[in-house]
């Protein structure tokens, strides 16, 4: 395994550990990580460490010696996982996937971005004019979603703040001919608020920075972030980032991607109504709210192509059914701002998916494509959100960690649980590893009639009466029992809290407090631009806050999480596990408390006791046969033993390979992977 790899940068797979402890596993992580080897492999795992610095290791030269070798022939690295997959892609025509996990800031997009560019890299070898148009549409479309999706955080100056799925379509030369993308619960809350230190999308500065001074006065806009509400926080702050020249190569992009013009502007109008929705105040006059800045409210309407009653509407009153009737009722000044920051979120929302949606439009494989294509294999990428556990955290942590729940289970099963299964189908000795199952915690989330998402939508039932007490209640009257759940009422006199009350969810990776605030405006506004009416299918804009019957939003996020979990599990998995060293962004410290805490709850260590137990390889023996039968004169060209069993075992202890083998009940076992690639060269040299 890895032999070019000496010992003095420890071991380059943990499997090989003397000892599978986490005081090892830990001096092993240390150890490789100061001497410059940021990836190290369980298996077929790849655990990368955030290097926080440039590494010459992803070049041209690099990408040759990768290139349709295996795994263990050259040190671990992102682009022999990469290969792996692209070559089980390729030559056992299955579709793979790339399933890249971690906290914030611990290296996932990155790697994501490699792993693209290898791929990129190494098809197409005869240039073919359309591969090379649908690998640049790819490649580009991802700066466009980094504008829209990403910000600077205290964690990440370039934080993905939605979670991402995108399948790269292949024809039967193994050459990009399509993707799609799926975008999982965009962090809107960011719209119209930032922590101290944190921004809001990269794409607002990007305009304020970046755009003609022309464009600037058509959207009556002004240069400086602090003259907006909404992005005043993050206005000042100093990053690495250059958002004037980011503003050129994203509208650059679009350009080349297909958006056409009266798109891109539409785009810019969305941008620049939210900023001064934000900067919108509402008063009071005897019983009636009213907005304050009527000057403000008529750029917004031209921005909108709306009639300005249309606007003042929504922002001053709700539609509340109550059994048949529809009425209307006035907004308190207070849920007059409530409903006003929910119009910019969902506006911004809207705006990010249509986004996604005229990508797909236009890297989607077509029908008559795939005709000419033939066969068609998918290679897909998942670049999600690692668990969050903040001071506060919203609905929107509550989804996150979930998500990271759905997925630590889903590795469980494909990697710990059915491992151990197969032995035992296969009658192999196996020593039971223990491992926490996480189902228990899915449950608590998800299922039906019992679960926080059930209840949350069974208190929003209640169109109007919803409050956080209600669901709270619904809450402890189902789950007080359970061992994951927990609930108080907290001191009033805690001012530093907004809230009176929390739940809290005892998660994989630790404690979650999560408070729950569902409160339901919903408010239309029809509009006369057409691009902005393709963005609202219903025809109009509306208001949207945490509930809408008959689909919470919980639930909806529940559904996309099933399916995506389901569409992973038909796939043939690969996995990069991501740690984030430390808090500074140093390239320097190897924090050892808070890399052993994601080594535990990545489960890297019950991934290495499982895998050490367990084999490399495994095949039923008529097809092992199949393909090896020709190195051994016992089997070549036919066997004649009682059994393919017997004539496998022969075949092996003729190679002096028996001692790596275990022989199941349908299948050889095979323990290392060196002892496979023997195989294959012997075969390669007989045929
Ligand atoms: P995540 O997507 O997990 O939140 P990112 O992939 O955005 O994290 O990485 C955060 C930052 O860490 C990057 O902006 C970059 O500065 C640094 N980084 C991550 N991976 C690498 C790498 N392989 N080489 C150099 N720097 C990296
Ligand atoms: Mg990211």
């Amino acid at each position: 395994m890895a032999e070019h790899e000496s010992l003095e940068f420890g071991k380059a797979d943990f499997v090989l550990l003397d000892n599978v402890s986490m005081e090892d596993f830990m001096a092993n992580l240390k150890l490789r990580f100061e001497k410059g080897r940021i990836y190290t492999y369980i298996g077929e795992v790849v655990v990368s460490v955030n290097p926080y610095r440039a590494m010459n290791i992803y070049g041209r030269d690099t990408i040759e010696q990768y290139k349709g070798r295996e795994l263990y022939e050259r040190p671990p690295h992102l682009f022999a996982i990469a290969d792996a997959a692209y070559k089980a892609m390729k030559r056992r025509n299955k579709d793979t996937c790339i399933v890249i996990s971690g906290e914030s800031g611990a290296g996932k997009t990155e790697a994501s971005k490699y792993i693209m560019q290898y791929i990129a890299a190494i098809t197409n070898p005869n240039q073919r004019a359309e591969v090379e148009r649908v690998k640049n549409m790819l490649l580009k479309s991802n700066c466009v979603l980094e504008a829209f999706g990403n910000a600077k955080t205290n964690r990440n100056d370039n934080s993905s703040r939605f979670g991402k799925y995108m399948d790269i379509n292949f024809d039967f030369k193994g050459d990009p001919i399509g993707g799609h993308i799926n975008n999982y619960l965009l962090e809107k809350s960011r719209v119209i608020f930032q922590q101290e230190g944190e921004r809001s999308f990269h794409s607002f500065y990007q305009l304020l920075r970046g755009a003609p001074d022309s464009l600037l006065r058509s959207l009556h806009i002004q240069k400086e972030p602090t003259s907006y509400n909404y992005i005043r926080v993050g206005g000042n702050i100093k990053s690495s980032i250059n958002d004037g020249a980011d503003f050129k190569a994203v509208s650059d992009a679009m350009k080349v991607i297909g958006f056409t013009g009266d798109e891109v502007q539409t785009v810019y109008k969305i941008l620049a109504t939210i900023l001064h929705l934000g900067n919108l105040t509402f008063g009071v006059d005897g019983d009636v709210t009213l907005i304050e800045n009527t000057k403000l409210m008529s750029v917004i309407r031209e921005l909108l192509s709306t009639k300005e009653e249309n606007v003042e509407k929504a922002l001053l009153y709700r539609t509340v059914s109550t059994g048949r009737d529809v009425i209307e009722k006035q907004h308190t000044e207070q849920e007059a701002s409530y409903g006003r920051d929910a119009l910019a979120k969902a506006m911004y929302e809207r705006l990010f998916c249509w986004i996604v949606g005229r990508i797909n439009d236009i890297i989607e494989v077509k029908n008559y494509d795939a005709r000419i294509h033939g066969k068609n294999t998918v290679i897909g990428v998942l670049d999600i959100y690692g668990f969050e556990i903040f001071q506060n955290n919203s609905f929107e942590q509550f989804c996150i960690n979930y998500c990271n729940e759905k997925l630590q289970q889903l590795f469980i099963q494909l990697v710990l649980r059915q491992e151990q299964e197969e032995y035992q189908r296969e009658g192999i000795p196996w020593k039971h590893i223990d491992y926490f199952n996480n189902q228990i915690i899915v449950d608590l989330v998800e299922q039906q009639h019992k679960g926080i998402i059930s209840v949350l939508d069974e208190a929003c039932m209640n169109v109007g009466k919803v409050t956080d007490e209600v669901f709270l209640q619904g809450l402890n009257s189902k789950l007080a029992k359970h061992a994951h759940y927990t609930s108080r009422k907290l001191s009033p006199t805690d001012k530093s809290l907004e809230f009176d009350r929390d739940f809290r969810i005892r998660h994989y990776a630790g404690d979650v407090v999560a408070f729950i605030r569902a409160y339901v405006y919903i408010s239309c506004v029809p509009c006369a631009n057409p691009v902005l009416k393709g963005m609202w299918p219903e025809g109009k804009l509306s208001i949207t806050e945490v509930t809408k019957r008959p689909l919470t939003a919980a639930t909806l996020f529940r559904n996309s999480m099933i399916s995506l979990v389901e569409n992973l599990a038909c796939k043939e998995p690969y996995y990069v596990r991501c740690i984030k060293p430390n808090d500074v962004k140093s390239p320097l410290l190897f924090e050892q408390e808070r890399c052993r805490h994601q080594v535990e709850y990545l489960g890297l260590l019950e991934n290495v006791r499982v895998r050490r137990a367990g084999f490399a390889y495994r095949q039923t023996y008529p097809r092992f046969l199949q393909r090896y039968k020709m190195i051994s004169e016992f089997t070549w060209p036919n066997h004649d033993l009682p059994s393919d069993k017997d004539a496998v075992k022969r075949l092996l202890q003729g190679c002096g390979f028996d001692h790596d083998v275990a022989y199941g009940k349908t299948k050889v076992f095979i323990r290392t992977p060196r002892t496979l690639f023997s195989l294959e060269e012997q075969r390669t040299e007989m045929i």
